[in-house]
């Protein structure tokens, strides 16, 4: 009964005997457990909070008791200044001048998140944490600098242990372990409308962590002023865990606080408007603070300077670097508590759990900028809000991880391995502009060779440009290509050329000794003519012989026709084809080459593999038995010795039919597979497929070599009636979908080969958000008049490629 009447005498003294009430219920270690739960609060810091021994924090002023707070803008690393700052603050790196604080100690429950926030996953490719995103920037100030910055993780007694398990669990990111410290946040009772402390259990009082404010005694008695790191360091950076763009201990904040010997500066962002729900930093009754938004009076929310900027205007971003010697001294004085009424679960007076439906209890916090009451030279340092600030709060909506993510995007944009970029003629130029400016360049450092195909500077360069471009593929291994014209007598005319030039995609396909695959862009709303059809049939051509090389010719009654055949050695062998004694008529000699229908089977074949999708081929061997027979047996052979393995490794199949049967499985399927034709069905089936998939705008196409290099680029032409409209300064409502399908295709290949998985998910997530778009009913005019969606919205180019670029991180 020792610690029982240990405990009563010392609850009596503050009235909290009701504590106890349980005590003759509880076993052992319950008794043990209340009993560290009662000894581990301090009932006078505690009551004294409690009862108003700390000031009122807000107070009614007005904007003549106000003035600005000093401002430093942050100055661009390139900036003299910046330079100076950053050199600065990488001597304090090295010197172990700075030590980093995160405050972790919240959950991830508003996300829909178990564990620790710092736990969760904010949807990069990497599923990285933002703990270890954090651990990261570290990592790369040490390869900066070769100096370990001590990261101080600030936990409370909810996630404590589950924090240094998830550390201990992933090897602390590679960082060295001790590097790394966490310490605990401190808890403070939470009392009921009566002033007395409450039971969560029968064996454990209320309490709840004690505000951002408690980061400064926590420091204290966590051991990290007395750490050998802290006891070295002489500035103390803090940041919270939220903020996925933090810079942890930026060279040129730490470089900025060490050359002007500020106290403290703390970053601060342009509100966004004068209705920002944001606390602002100012000077009041000549002291230093942030002031709630919901206590700013009007004239002073709206007021601007002759610049048009917000005088009182910064925003707290929550980073901030202290001197220690200063902070060691704030913080002994403590800070005030400020007081809330909130819902808190607890025991009702039967022993039994309550959750309040209205706020009821009195929770007390204290606020970090507080201790700006004892600091005099504190200064906002403004940084732009989306170079460092993005904050995950809220599931969805604002300050949520799709935000998050969209802006950490903007500001890291994903570097990439060169492609080759072939630009092209008319309105599809415009559109490869746009698309690059709205959609790429936001999110991607876009590293292309770039080769000007316009039929301008085709006749300039006499083609070669376009056999140079045809090289860096071969050489790249992929590129994209924008439509181009094909010059014919009235271009000739038109653009005044030198000469007729062949069409770039021929020569582009002859130096690839390419195949051509078509595939359809298939979205919701938008039906398949053939309602089965639910997956893309992606069409292969084999661009090389038969009907289109061959020679024909008229031939009289009564002439004979045969096909003779030199050999090598001179043998001559004469094959009769037709005796034309009853009419007059026609012939046609046709050929291929065993090599071009090689080449075609193995792109086939390495296609099928790159996208995973089942080959079917198909001619009319039973009645052209040594002709569409070699095809055939080709591409059983080339099947045989080079991908029989990998088909199978992936779950794909090469299957064989006669055309006539392959047009009546084409139609009954469901698609998804590519069918590989010879030249003439391709022609004729491509232009099929194409109609009746809806659209020529949703078809893309995939020039593939045999040895694996990947041209990408929209199936229609350069669109000369929009181009007209567009020179007019009219709308166009021009469709940008296969365009921007061949810029995705060509950067997944890159990635894919690269093993570069932002550049992968970004070509994913962005034709799923075009995808979305045109689902819900948001499409450029052509669509329109295709689509089945209700409450349809016509969206102009460039109000297209917007609604994509705003939703590809959604
Ligand atoms: P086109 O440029 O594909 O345009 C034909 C019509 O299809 C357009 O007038 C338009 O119809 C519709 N259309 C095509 N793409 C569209 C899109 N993205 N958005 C909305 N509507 C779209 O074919 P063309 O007029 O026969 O050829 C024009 C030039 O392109 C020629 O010089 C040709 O040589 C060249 N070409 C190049 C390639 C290539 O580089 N791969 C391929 C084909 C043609 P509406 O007018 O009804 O809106
Ligand atoms: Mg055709």
């Amino acid at each position: 009964m020792e610690k029982y009447d240990e405990l009563l005498k010392f609850t009596s003294k503050y009235g909290q005997q009701h504590l106890l009430k349980y005590w003759p219920e509880l076993d052992e270690e319950g008794r043990d457990r209340l009993y560290s739960s009662i000894k581990s609060i301090d009932f006078d810091k505690s009551f004294k909070a409690y009862s108003g021994d700390s000031r009122e924090a807000s107070s009614e002023f007005s904007l003549s008791d106000v003035s600005p707070i000093e401002v430093i803008e942050k100055p661009d690393e390139s900036a003299e200044l910046g330079k100076k700052y950053y050199e600065k603050g990488i001597e304090v790196i090295k010197k172990g001048g700075v030590i980093a604080v995160t405050m972790a100690g919240g959950q991830g429950s508003r996300l829909g998140h178990e564990g620790p926030k710092g736990t969760f996953d904010m949807g990069l490719p990497t599923h990285k944490s933002l703990f270890e995103l954090q651990v990261d920037q570290l990592s790369s100030i040490h390869e900066n600098t070769g100096a370990y910055v001590h990261l101080y993780i600030m936990t409370s007694e909810i996630n404590h242990n589950q924090t240094v398990e998830f550390f201990e669990a992933n090897g602390y990111f590679g960082y060295p372990k001790d590097k790394i410290s966490f310490f605990c946040q401190n808890m403070i009772p939470v009392f009921d409308r009566n002033g007395n402390m409450m039971l969560s259990a029968k064996d454990k009082v209320v309490t709840a962590a004690d505000g951002n404010g408690g980061i400064f005694s926590a420091l204290e008695s966590g051991g990290v002023f007395s750490s050998e790191d802290g006891k070295k360091a002489a500035f103390i950076y803090i940041s919270q865990i939220d903020n996925c763009l933090a810079e942890l201990c930026d060279p040129i904040f730490i470089g900025c606080a060490a050359l002007t010997g500020k106290s403290c500066l703390t970053k601060t962002l342009m509100k966004a408007g004068p209705d920002e729900k944001a606390g602002v930093y100012c000077v009041k009754n000549g002291r230093p603070c942030v002031v709630e938004y919901t206590e700013v009076p009007k004239d002073m929310a709206e007021l601007k300077d002759s610049n048009g900027e917000f005088v009182f205007g910064d925003v707290n971003a929550g980073i901030y670097v202290f001197k220690k010697s200063v902070l060691e001294h704030a913080s002994n004085r403590g800070l005030p508590y400020h007081k809330y009424v909130k819902k808190t679960e607890r025991l009702d007076e039967n022993g039994k759990p309550f959750k309040p439906e209205v706020p009821d209890c009195i929770k007390l916090e204290m606020f970090l900028f507080d201790i700006f009451e004892y600091i005099d030279d504190v200064t906002a340092f403004r940084i732009k809000r989306e170079d460092e600030f993005a904050p995950i709060k809220n599931a969805t909506g604002v300050d949520s991880p799709a935000t998050a993510r969209n802006l950490y995007y903007r500001k890291f944009r994903i570097p990439m391995g060169k492609i080759a970029e072939l630009d092209g003629d008319e309105m599809t130029r415009v559109v490869w502009q746009k698309i690059k400016d709205i959609v790429l360049e936001p999110y991607i450092r876009l590293n292309t060779e770039y080769y000007d195909l316009s039929i301008t500077n085709r006749d300039a360069t006499d083609d070669k440009v376009t056999v140079e471009a045809a090289n860096a593929i071969k050489r790249l291994k992929v590129g994209v290509k924008c439509a181009t014209i094909t010059p014919n007598a009235q271009r000739l005319e038109e653009y005044k050329l030198k000469k007729l030039w062949r069409s770039p995609n021929a020569t582009l396909r002859e130096i690839l000794d390419g195949t051509v695959f078509r595939a359809p862009v298939i979205a919701d709303g938008i039906k398949p003519l053939v309602s089965g059809w639910k997956k893309p049939i992606v069409i292969a051509r084999h661009a090389y012989g038969d009907v289109y090389a061959a020679k024909e010719t008229a031939v009289k009654k009564g002439s004979k026709v045969c096909i003779s055949v030199t050999d090598p050695d001179g043998t001559v062998t004469n094959i009769p084809v037709h005796d034309f004694e009853r009419s007059s008529g026609i012939v046609s000699g046709m050929h291929n080459e065993d090599d071009s229908i090689r080449s075609f089977a193995r792109s086939c074949m390495s296609f099928s593999l790159s996208c995973g999708l089942d080959l079917w081929f198909s001619s009319k061997d039973t009645v052209s038995k040594t002709y569409d027979h070699r095809f055939k047996d080709i591409f059983e052979e080339v099947f045989e010795n080079e991908y029989r393995k990998s088909f199978e490794d992936k779950g794909i199949t090469y299957f064989y039919t006669l055309i006539d049967d392959a047009v009546a499985r084409v139609v009954r399927s469901e698609g998804g597979f590519v069918w590989a034709c010879k030249n003439y069905d391709g022609d004729v089936f491509s232009d099929m497929l194409a109609a009746c998939f809806g659209s020529l705008s949703m078809m893309t196409s995939v020039l593939v070599s045999p040895d694996g290099c990947f041209e990408y680029e929209a199936a229609h032409g350069t669109i000369p009636k929009h181009y007209k409209k567009y020179l007019a300064g009219e709308p166009t409502s021009t469709n940008p979908i296969a365009t921007l399908f061949a810029w995705t295709g060509a950067l997944r290949k890159r990635g894919e080969l690269d093993g570069n998985v932002f550049l992968i998910d970004f070509a994913d997530r962005t034709e799923r958000a075009t995808l979305k778009l045109v689902g819900e009913g948001r499409m450029t005019g052509d669509l329109v008049r295709l689509s089945s969606c209700e409450n349809k919205v016509t969206l102009d180019l460039d109000g297209f490629l917007g609604e994509i670029a705003k939703h590809i991180y959604d």
